[in-house]
């Protein structure tokens, strides 16, 4: 008795007429796309039901089940998903297939859980938990605890179908990822701003990547890194395009122009606006990146407001209330740990001064910007710039 389909469930919350339809619609596209991706010949449909989705799978993806599970754990906009049987409303049937499933596996106690979504059926819920619980006591034993049962027997009647299941795996939540639009995420090679873009697409937001590189002072090991990481993070975002920048010219110019202590702020308000400029040509709304309070020089809340001083679209920071071990743990969970903590160098490393400023004072960043020709940089910089797509 494998399971034939699986039941999707989404967040409901907040979600209302138009924006409803729209979010799922785009998760009923992304759960197609990513196993499509996976496994191409594993279902036969992806329907949308009265406030679920459902995947019919084929026999390959009924043999497959487990490796479908583990892709529909990184689609984001799901809340929970149960492998079910489907069956017709019928009570025969209904009971038939629960008592089968609840036949197998090592378990104590049960109960059944029934909803009906479907008036059409004209046994309700309770009547249905227990019929069906008095079917599977006698067939089964094994004895009902409503209160905290080792197994339960799932029935939704909805939509002229019956499903039953016994097994909710929880999903990612958030939302499907285009739902909010595009941000330009600045992704370094480090632990932190792989994790941020994470949490951005998990919030429906398509990242663009912006990477910044001082090839050829440095080696080409951090372009390397930001690619591998655009790979895991195809698990949760499909298409993906990376801007790689050329940051040296600028470097140059801020190291023999500018007073050291503020190079750092200086290269990060080179970053922001180049990312601006991105985010401008392809339609983005944000910046990502993954600051985190007071982590490094750079992150004091004076230096931030510095940074953003230098734009005018917002700049999104979905780290920056985490503590360190917090996002190592996240960058675990979502397969970017291993890549960041590779070894590599950094552009901005290497023209770093031994005393950065940490709270730099705006008016004297200004004073030293002032020496440099920033819209010529900037414009440099774009013209050099290679875009690569991931698929
Ligand atoms: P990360 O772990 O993300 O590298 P970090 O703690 O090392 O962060 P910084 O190096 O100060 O902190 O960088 C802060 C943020 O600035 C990064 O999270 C990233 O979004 C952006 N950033 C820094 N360097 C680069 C770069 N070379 N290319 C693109 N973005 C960068
Ligand atoms: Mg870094």
């Amino acid at each position: 008795m494998k399971p034939d389909v699986i039941l999707c469930h989404y967040g409901e919350i907040g979600l209302k007429g138009k924006n409803r339809s729209y979010f799922e619609k785009k998760l009923q596209e992304n759960l197609r796309k990513t196993i499509k991706r996976s496994l191409p010949d594993s279902f036969i449909s992806v329907v949308r039901l009265y406030g679920r989705i459902i995947i019919r799978l084929n026999e390959q993806g009924q043999n497959e089940i487990s490796t479908i599970t583990a892709i529909l754990k990184n689609v984001c906009g799901l809340v929970y998903f149960a492998p079910a049987i489907q069956t017709k409303q019928e009570m025969g049937a209904i009971t038939q297939l629960a008592v089968e499933m609840m036949s197998v596996g090592d378990y104590k106690t049960f109960r059944v859980t029934s909803r009906r979504t479907d008036k059409n059926f004209p046994v309700g819920s309770q009547k249905m938990n227990e019929d069906v619980g008095a079917a599977i006591l006698k067939t089964v034993g094994k004895a009902v605890n409503l209160g905290k049962p080792d197994k339960t027997c799932f029935i939704d009647v909805v939509d002229g179908k019956a499903f039953i299941y016994s097994e909710k795996i929880q999903g990612q939540g958030g939302l499907p990822v285009g739902v909010s639009g595009k941000a330009v995420s600045l992704l370094s090679g480090g632990i932190d701003s792989p994790v941020s873009s994470f949490y951005m697409m998990k919030r429906g937001a398509v990242a663009t990547f912006v990477h910044f590189h001082s090839v050829p002072y440095t080696n080409k090991s951090s372009i390397e890194k930001v690619r591998e990481m655009i790979e895991a993070l195809q698990s949760f975002q499909q298409r993906a395009t990376l801007y790689l920048i050329e940051l040296a010219p600028i470097q140059k110019v801020i190291m023999t122009e500018t007073e050291a202590k503020y190079r750092v702020i200086l290269y990060r308000r080179f970053m922001v606006r180049i990312a601006e400029a991105i985010a401008y040509k392809i339609r983005a709304n944000a910046l990502i990146t993954g600051d985190s309070l007071g982590q490094v020089a750079s992150q004091t809340l004076e230096n931030m407001s510095v940074i953003e001083e230098a734009i005018s679209i917002p700049l999104l920071r979905p780290l920056i209330g985490f503590d360190k071990l917090e996002i190592i743990n996240k960058a675990k969970e979502i397969n970017t740990y291993d890549i960041s903590i590779l070894p590599d160098q950094d552009c901005c490393s290497l023209f770093t001064p031994k005393h950065p400023a940490t709270k730099a004072k705006l008016l004297n960043v200004l004073t030293e910007e002032k020496k440099l020709n920033v819209e010529e940089l900037v414009k440099t910089a774009l013209d050099s710039a290679v875009i690569e797509t991931f698929d």
